[in-house]
């Protein structure tokens, strides 16, 4: 992942707006070349054939079974996007970003299909469109913001669809927001509005994903814990029907195949619905945050067996991370050995029994909190880095308070949501 911590960080919100337009055949048009590009990338494929080992859980042991499978290598080289581009633009009657537009639509899609392809969850199948829409370009949209107007051209200097907004419900929220894509629909249009954060005030808030919990370091309010061991249960409990399902899965491949199918969406979506509430909660708890994450991909070089043991499996860390993201401001720091650094000194701490590590200079600490305070510390260097050192509140990061041997304070729970968030504060008091 490249540009992670590339400011300015933006908001993005998407609203639906009605409209009585008649757009004629253009959703129609634009879904028909999106399905040519689609046809076109698909018969270009390069597929290779791959062995791949499979594995499901009897009860504390796996078991394995091969089979071939066919990887697919999907063309992306700019000769061939040129020529793909070209050929779909014979013809077309309507202005030719939309063009750009169906060919983006069409690699997504190809590439969604893969990754589900991947997971074994959808055949060798081409994908096809069933509903017309059009995505409209960026290059394609003026706003008015003093009219709270948006124009979309369907036909450059011929034919402009004009939305506006101000009567919307949504309008007081997205008065200082920029317009990015729309889709637009027969009779609504989805608007897309974005816009870039404000830095200052600014809090860094370090967090280190463990199995049973985010452990959060705030400057102001100390170490803060939140429990996620329902989002470990939710997916345990679907990981053993799987488990289950795919060690009988030869005896009726079809038909175990559809509940297989059902029940990773089921797990997909309570653990989308939980990463939802709890990233919301996190961005509402903390408003002025930049959430400092440890970047996941720099994990294949360092010390990754020994991280990843005590973590939050790399998908649902990812999630939450990803979907704050939307929220707040999240920046990713180096995870090289951030539990393992003495939070007073710096030098490389052993790790004892339980949740202990041990400083030679320093003396003990629990190893969750030097995850996150060190993951907190890497990250107001970044912050200082990119915005000039302004606006983080660092003022007593250095006193010894802020370095607890273990978590002093009570748990107390959250609302409104009590399973989720608990807090610990330093001084044996309850925050928030
Ligand atoms: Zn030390």
């Amino acid at each position: 992942m490249t540009n992670k911590n590339k400011l300015p960080t933006e908001i993005v919100l998407t609203y639906k707006v009605k409209h009585n337009y008649d757009l004629k055949d253009l959703p129609t048009e634009f879904i028909k070349i999106a399905q040519k590009a689609v046809d076109i990338i698909w018969k270009n494929i390069d597929w290779k054939e791959t062995e791949v080992k499979h594995r499901y859980k009897v009860g504390n042991k796996y078991k394995y079974y091969k089979t071939i499978r066919l990887i697919p290598k999907i063309p992306k080289d700019k000769d061939f996007k040129r020529e793909l581009r070209n050929y779909l633009l014979n013809g077309w009657k309507f202005a030719s970003h939309y063009v750009d537009g169906a060919i983006k639509v069409s690699y997504s899609t190809i590439e969604s299909w893969k990754s589900n392809y991947m997971e074994g969850i959808r055949s060798r199948k081409k994908p096809t469109f069933k509903r017309p829409f059009v995505r409209v370009k960026n290059t394609l949209i003026k706003y008015d913001k003093e009219k709270r107007e948006v124009r979309i051209t369907i036909k450059p200097r011929e034919e402009y669809l004009i939305l506006n907004i101000k009567d919307e419900w949504f309008y007081e929220r997205v008065k200082d927001f920029d317009i990015g894509e729309i889709i637009l629909k027969n009779n609504e249009a989805l608007i897309t509005f974005k816009k870039q954060l404000n830095f200052d005030k600014k809090v860094a808030i370090g967090v280190d994903c463990n199995l049973k919990s985010l452990d959060l370091y705030h400057p102001e309010k100390g170490w803060i814990r939140v429990n996620v061991e329902e989002l470990h249960r939710i997916k345990r409990v679907y990981d053993v029907i799987v488990d289950k399902l795919k060690s009988i899965y030869k005896k009726a491949p079809k038909r175990i195949g559809r509940l297989l199918r059902k029940y990773y969406n089921r797990r997909k979506n309570r653990v989308e619905d939980y990463i939802n509430k709890l990233t919301s909660q996190l961005s509402k708890l903390f408003l002025n945050a930049i959430f400092i994450f440890e970047d996941l991909d720099k994990f294949n070089m360092y010390d990754k067996n020994s991280n990843f043991n005590r973590s939050l499996d790399r998908t649902s860390w990812r999630k939450i991370a990803k979907r704050l993201e939307y929220k707040s401001i999240v920046f990713y720091v180096n995870p090289h050995y951030t539990s393992k650094t003495c939070p007073v000194c710096g030098s490389k701490m052993e790790s004892q029994e339980g949740q202990v590590v041990k400083c030679n200079n320093c003396g003990a600490f629990n190893r969750q909190f030097v995850g996150c305070f060190n993951i907190f510390k890497r990250g107001i260097k970044l912050v200082k880095k990119i915005l000039g050192g302004v606006g983080v509140p660092v003022s007593g990061v250095e006193s010894d308070d802020l370095l607890p041997n273990e978590p002093r304070g009570e748990l107390s729970s959250m609302k409104p949501n009590p399973d989720v968030v608990y807090i610990v504060n330093l001084n044996g008091k309850t925050l928030l």
